[in-house]
């Protein structure tokens, strides 16, 4: 085993540089060398278009002709990035020769430094390197954090350069110095950035800095849509909020597949609501958040979808205000989305929908107060949030205010899950085909005639059921005897 690498990071500003090579590889160096404020000294017969425009820019400097060892004078790096084996070892033998480090494109053994795989938010960076032997694992490594990291990490990087000399001064001390940052890192800074409150993140800063701020304070809420189950629908913002998390409130409607992403020390809650008693469980839900946000936790909110459709997310923001707790609201993919692109149903085909309304009612007193007239009309899409009580009372008045009874739906059952189902029938078979079938709730309902391209645009788990059931018959088979 070789000794490990010693990791640094260079201060090449203003310093001179050699790349040897003129194709892509040796643009992308040189791109990362300009960028750190070197002087690339480009080596090659020929340039490619970049490389030449910033040679005419007087950004680089160009020496034409095959390689030779004056190349190197005045350098103090050297990075050979041709698809000349010769050429490379060449470079390699002179650089080691003359003390200068050198980085052979794809050749761990003839490199005497390699360059990392790097994540960047502003000034900070996050340097990843496998020793040259795993290049592949760094850069997977290196993905993962970039979906980690967001951008508040540079305007916090920034803030802490901008403020170095003052906070040194205020806490002349390190352990002081590292309680103070610690407090700032657990507070609402980062969440002030996020949420692009730069002027109030710098006064929080200052108020910090005077301890002005009573240190209690920090706890926050984050309303956040979880997508209707496929963790592959939740949003890096999401994620993020997850693992950060304290306290996860989530809405029995949130998947395992989600929940497994959140962060593993975080206290979860399941604040599920039953058929019953809606408001007093809404007002429990309400009285957890500000518990916990008072005690100065990072709480999540995790709803099913997305918090602002049918989600009640509204209520919980209004509460948090007048709370005064700071909130933010992350989005979900809402079910209609996601039903409709997991059965390949598009919501509004331009041949057959020209608008898509989103619709619940979930009693018979909501089904009163919708406006019938309108959910009647033709060339619309509805996308009906309501589990699956109450389709008998939805057939009859959508076709008595004049939908035809042909109008095609989709039922579909647990989507975007493992075992989503999609039932397809016409609307005047709606609650028969739908209890034949047995369809449970979370199940979504599309009606309008882009239900229709299910059955030949389905993609995901079975196709769907029910297409061949006759329409305009009421006698359809008792679940038992299709069991048989
Ligand atoms: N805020 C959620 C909706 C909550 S209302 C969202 O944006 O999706 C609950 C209703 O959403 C359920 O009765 C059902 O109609 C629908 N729903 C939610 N997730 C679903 C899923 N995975 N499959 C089918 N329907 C779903």
């Amino acid at each position: 085993m070789s000794a490990p690498l010693f990791p640094l990071f260079a201060d090449l500003q203003g310093r001179r540089v050699l790349v040897v090579g003129g194709g892509p590889v040796a643009e992308r160096k040189t791109e990362a060398l300009l960028h750190a404020g070197a002087r690339p000294r480009v080596g090659s017969p020929e340039l490619s278009p970049r490389l030449r425009a910033w040679h005419e820019e007087g950004r680089i400097e160009w020496i034409t002709g095959r390689f030779d060892a004056h190349w190197l004078s005045g350098a103090w790096l050297v990075i050979a990035a041709t698809d000349d084996a010769t050429v490379n070892r060449a470079v390699a033998a002179v650089a080691e020769a003359r003390h200068v480090f050198a980085n052979i494109v794809d050749d761990g053994e003839l490199s005497s430094f390699q360059v990392p795989a790097i994540v960047e938010r502003g000034p900070l960076q996050v340097a990843i390197s496998s020793g040259g032997g795993a290049p592949m694992l760094a850069r997977h490594l290196r993905r993962q954090l970039e979906t980690l990291l967001d951008d508040s990490w540079a305007s916090l990087a920034d803030l802490f350069t901008r403020q170095r000399r003052r906070i040194r001064q205020r806490f002349p001390q390190t352990a002081e110095r590292r309680r103070f940052f610690e407090k700032l890192l657990a507070g609402p800074l980062p969440r002030l950035y996020r949420q692009q409150l730069h002027t109030q993140a710098e006064q929080h800063f200052q108020a910090m800095l005077d301890e002005h701020v009573p240190s209690t304070r920090g706890g926050s809420v984050a309303v956040v849509g979880a997508g209707p189950g496929d963790a592959g629908l939740l949003t890096l913002n999401a994620l993020r909020a997850m693992n950060e998390a304290d306290v996860i409130l989530h809405d029995r409607l949130v998947s395992e597949d989600v929940l497994r992403l959140g962060r593993r020390d975080a206290t979860y809650i399941e604040v599920g609501k039953s058929a019953t008693g809606q408001s007093t469980r809404q007002d429990d839900i309400h009285a957890l958040m500000l518990e916990h946000a008072r005690a100065g936790k990072r709480v999540v909110r995790l709803k099913g979808g997305d918090p602002f459709v049918f989600g009640r997310g509204g209520e919980e923001i209004e509460y948090l205000r007048a709370h005064g707790i700071p909130y933010e609201v992350v989005p979900g993919i809402t079910a209609a989305l996601a039903c409709a692109a997991y059965a390949g149903i598009p919501l509004t085909h331009r041949e057959h929908a020209q608008s898509v309304k989103l619709v619940t009612a979930h009693c018979k007193d909501s089904f009163d107060t919708l406006d019938w007239q309108a959910l009647a009309q033709e060339r619309q899409t509805l996308a009906v949030y309501m589990g699956v009580a109450g389709l008998e009372g939805l057939r009859d008045r959508l076709i008595a205010h004049g939908r035809a009874p042909s109008t095609p739906f989709a039922l579909i059952e647990n989507g975007s899950r493992r075992d989503q189902r999609v039932v397809n029938g016409s609307l005047a078979d709606l609650p028969e085909t739908a209890r034949f079938h047995q369809v449970r709730s979370p199940a979504l309902l599309i009606l309008g005639e882009v239900a229709a391209l299910a059955d030949t645009l389905h993609w995901f788990g079975q196709p769907p059921i029910g297409a061949a059931t006759p329409t305009h018959s009421r006698n359809l088979p008792t679940p038992t005897l299709q069991a048989a």
